[in-house]
C-alpha cells in the first residue's frame, strides 16, 4: 500500500532524492514552476524516477520544470526578478505576459467546440467530431503530477475562465437526449480518476440511468495507471472504482481506459501491472496514446518497446500525437518528418498486433490530421495527410497534400502543395466557424452552401 503524497513548486525541496540536484538545479525548477505549474508525487519519485542519471532521464523531465522550457531572455530576467524579491505584483505580471506568450488556447477549443443547448452555451461539454462528447466534470480538472508538455497547463495555473467545469449533470443528460448521433462520452480533464468514487459513481450512474440507448461507449482519459497506479489497488475507494468499472461493463457499454504512456519506463513497475490486470478483469478495455516528444520519447526504440510492452500487458496502443502547439513547445516539439520517421520506423519493428496504433497526428481546429507520409510526386516532395476525425465527417479519409517543408511542426505551418491555394476543407471550415455551434453532427457541405 502507497499512502499519496504530492509535491509542487512550494514544497518539492522537501523530496529526499533532491538532494542529487545542485542549488543551481533546484533554482532553475523553481523559476520556472513559476510559469508553467508542477505537481508530482512519491511514486513517480520512488519508482519511475531514475536519480542516478536524473539529467537526462525522461520521468524526471516529464515532471520536472527544465530551464530551457522558457526562452532564455524570459528565464534570466524572472531569475533576476525573483533575486531581487521584486514585488509580488509585478513578478505575477511578467509570469502573465509569459503565459500569454505561449499560445494558452491553442485549436480554439475554447470558442469553437462549446456547444448550446436551448441556445444557452454548457461549460463543462466540448462536441468537436459528431459521435464523440467530451465531458469535463468538475472535480476532476487536475492530475496526479502535472507533464511539463501537457496542453492543459493554463487549467492548472488558474488563467482566468479555463476551466470547463461542470456541475450540471442534468445539463449533460438533456444535450445527449438532444443528440441522439453521440455514441461516445469521453471523461477528460485534468484527470478524472483524480475524482473520488463517490463522485465519478455519480456522473456513470446518472449516464446509465438515463436509460440512453445510443450510448456505445464511455471512454476514461487518464494518466492515473503511469502516475498512480495504486488508484486502483490500494487506495481507499479503489474497490468501488473498479465495481463501478464492471457495472458498465455489465450493462453492456464498452468501457474504454485512454491510458496515457509517455515511455517504457512507465510501464515497468508491479504496481502498473497490478493495476492493468485488475481493470481488465472489469471487463474494461485499456487504449493507449502519447504526443511525440523531444527529451522523452523521440525514438523509434522507444516506441516499439513501448508498444509491444502494452500489447504484451494486454492494452491496445491508440495514438501517436504531435505535441500541441502550446506551452514549451519549442523544448518538445518533433518536426513532422522526424515525428513520421520515428512512427514508421517503430511500426515497422512490431507484429501487426501492434499496429492498432494511428499517427502521427495533429489535433487542430479542422481535425485530427495524419501524417500519413512523405511522397515524391512529378519530382516534387509532398506530405501525404488525411483526416482521422474532421469537424465535417466527410473529410475523413480524403488524402491530401502539402508542400515539404523540414521545419514544420504543425498544420498551421503547412502550404497546400502543387501551387493550390487552399486545402480541400478550408472553405466548409471557414463557413463552419462562423456558425457558433459547429460538430460535425448533422451538418454537411450541403448545408453550408447557404451559410
Ligand atoms: C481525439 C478527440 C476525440 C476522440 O476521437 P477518436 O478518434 O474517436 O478517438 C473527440 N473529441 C476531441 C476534441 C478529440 O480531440
Ligand atoms: S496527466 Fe494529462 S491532463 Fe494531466 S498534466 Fe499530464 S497530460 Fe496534462
Amino acid at each position: 500500500m502507497k499512502v499519496y503524497k504530492a509535491y509542487n513548486s512550494r514544497s518539492f525541496l522537501d523530496i529526499p532524492q533532491l538532494s542529487a540536484l545542485n542549488d543551481e538545479q533546484k533554482n532553475a525548477i523553481r523559476i520556472v514552476s513559476q510559469v508553467l505549474p508542477f505537481k508530482t508525487n512519491n511514486y513517480v519519485i520512488d519508482e519511475l524516477i531514475d536519480w542516478n542519471n536524473f539529467e537526462t532521464d525522461p520521468m524526471f523531465i516529464l515532471n520536472f520544470p527544465q530551464k530551457d522550457m522558457l526562452k532564455k531572455l524570459n528565464f534570466k530576467e524572472l531569475k533576476s526578478m525573483l533575486s531581487k524579491n521584486a514585488p509580488k505584483q509585478e513578478v505575477a505580471r511578467y509570469v502573465n505576459e509569459i503565459r500569454l506568450g505561449m499560445n494558452p488556447h491553442p485549436a480554439g477549443q475554447l470558442e469553437h467546440n462549446v456547444p448550446t443547448l436551448n441556445g444557452e452555451k454548457i461549460q463543462g461539454i466540448q462536441h468537436k467530431y459528431r459521435e464523440t462528447m467530451l465531458f469535463f466534470p468538475s472535480q476532476g480538472q487536475t492530475c496526479h503530477a502535472y507533464c511539463t508538455f501537457c496542453f492543459r497547463w493554463p487549467q492548472f495555473t488558474g488563467m482566468g475562465d479555463i476551466k470547463f467545469a461542470m456541475k450540471q449533470t442534468d445539463l449533460m443528460i438533456e444535450y445527449l437526449r438532444q443528440n441522439p448521433e453521440i455514441t461516445d462520452i469521453l471523461f477528460t480533464g485534468g484527470d478524472p480518476m483524480i475524482m473520488k468514487a463517490s463522485v465519478l459513481k455519480k456522473y456513470i450512474d446518472a449516464i446509465l440511468d438515463a436509460g440512453l440507448p445510443q450510448i456505445k461507449t464511455i471512454r476514461i482519459g487518464t494518466k492515473s495507471l503511469s502516475f498512480w497506479p495504486y488508484r486502483f489497488l490500494t487506495d481507499e475507494d479503489s474497490g468501488e472504482i473498479i465495481e463501478l468499472f464492471r457495472r458498465v461493463s455489465d450493462r453492456g457499454i464498452h468501457l474504454a481506459i485512454m491510458a496515457h504512456f509517455n515511455h517504457y519506463k512507465e510501464l515497468q513497475t508491479d504496481a502498473l501491472e497490478e493495476a492493468v490486470n485488475v481493470i481488465r478483469q472489469t471487463g474494461a478495455q485499456i487504449r493507449t496514446q502519447s504526443p511525440v516528444l523531444n527529451h522523452i520519447n523521440a525514438s523509434a526504440e522507444v516506441w516499439a518497446t513501448m508498444w509491444k510492452r502494452q500489447v504484451e500487458l494486454g492494452m491496445v496502443p491508440y495514438y501517436m500525437f504531435m505535441a500541441r502547439n502550446t506551452g514549451a513547445q519549442d523544448y518538445f516539439s518533433v518536426n513532422m518528418e522526424s515525428a513520421v520517421n520515428i512512427f514508421n520506423e517503430a511500426y515497422q519493428q512490431v507484429s501487426g498486433i501492434c499496429r492498432t496504433v494511428r499517427g502521427p497526428s495533429m489535433s487542430a481546429g479542422p481535425g485530427k490530421v495524419h501524417i500519413n507520409g512523405i511522397a515524391e510526386i512529378n519530382g516534387k516532395k509532398v506530405y501525404v495527410l488525411s483526416f482521422i476525425q474532421g469537424r465535417l465527417p466527410e473529410w475523413v479519409g480524403k488524402p491530401f497534400f502539402a508542400e515539404y517543408d523540414p521545419e514544420a511542426l504543425w498544420l498551421d505551418d503547412l502550404k497546400p502543395a502543387f501551387g493550390e491555394k487552399e486545402f480541400f476543407f478550408e472553405k466548409d471550415y471557414n463557413k463552419l466557424l462562423k456558425i457558433s455551434y459547429l460538430p460535425g453532427r448533422s451538418i454537411s457541405s450541403e448545408d453550408l452552401q447557404s451559410a
